[in-house]
């Protein structure tokens, strides 16, 4: 043993990342970026900006005498329009139709509110490359699978480290369309169901096949599940077929031709 130690993660007088201990509730927010909070229920990892907050869980334990802190994904600013899923599909359907990928961003202004964004990208039968938006603009970013399952893969996981809501869709071409989302804090995760996200009424929840909470047997065995090597900005998901590149720039509504409110 060397016996040296990890210098702790600190930034000024307000630490990058603290750690926080659940004796009588939840602690206030402290690190500069994140928290550790260590509770009744196990360790989570809390953190927040303009668009979210999240508690999101890094180890579950039962631990006597602290108080539970329980999962958490808020949006501060409300779930999407409906009609935003019905663009997410539109455009996902549009490139499917083609047998590629397509990843879509919804990005958040204080005075127009939540929009689609289609951000620059090549996309193929397998993999988008794509340059994200900047760092707590974007409050959901979403990819296609087409007519794979709604899976994340570990290249997916590799991508997705920021603070943000991530989504794949798949089954483009089934009478429910399959969606998985999941609140992302520094690699990790906390699935959350669709209605979280977005607002619709029973109806809207019915159409769509929830690949966390509406599991299907043998979904998991599917190729689009395994990965490629992750690499940034990148999704390289193992190719099973014939691979060729389109690259996409510009507005969303202009690739799905659905105007946008
Ligand atoms: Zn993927």
């Amino acid at each position: 043993m060397s016996g040296a130690v990890e210098a702790p993660l600190v930034s000024g007088p307000q630490p990058l990342v603290e750690y926080l201990i659940a004796r009588q509730g939840v602690p206030a927010r402290r690190g500069l970026a994140y928290d550790y909070v260590v509770a009744g229920d196990g360790v989570f990892l809390a953190a927040e900006n303009e668009l979210l907050s999240v508690r999101v869980p890094v180890a579950r334990a039962r631990l006597r005498g602290l108080s539970p802190a329980y999962a958490e994904c808020s949006l501060k600013h409300g779930r999407l329009r409906f009609q935003l899923w019905e663009q997410i599909l539109a455009v996902a359907r549009d490139l499917g139709a083609a047998g590629n990928e397509v990843l879509v961003a919804i990005e958040h202004d204080t005075r127009t509110g939540y929009r689609l964004c289609l951000p620059r990208q090549v996309v193929g039968p397998t993999h988008v490359t794509y340059v994200p938006g900047s760092d707590g603009a974007v409050v959901l970013e979403l990819h296609s699978h087409h007519r794979y399952p709604a899976r994340f893969s570990a290249t997916d996981d590799a991508d997705e480290q920021r603070l943000c809501l991530y989504g794949v869709v798949g089954r483009l071409n089934d009478a429910r369309p399959h969606v998985a989302l999941r609140a992302g804090a520094y690699g990790h995760f906390l699935p959350v169901p669709w209605e979280t996200v977005f607002a619709g009424g029973p109806a809207a929840c019915a159409a769509i096949w929830d690949s966390y909470y509406d599991l299907a047997a043998g979904d998991r065995d599917d190729p689009q599940c395994r990965n490629g090597e992750a690499d940034g900005g990148s999704k390289a998901e193992e190719a099973t077929y014939g691979d060729e590149e389109l690259e996409l720039a510009g507005d969303a509504n202009e690739a799905s031709g659905n105007g946008a409110p």
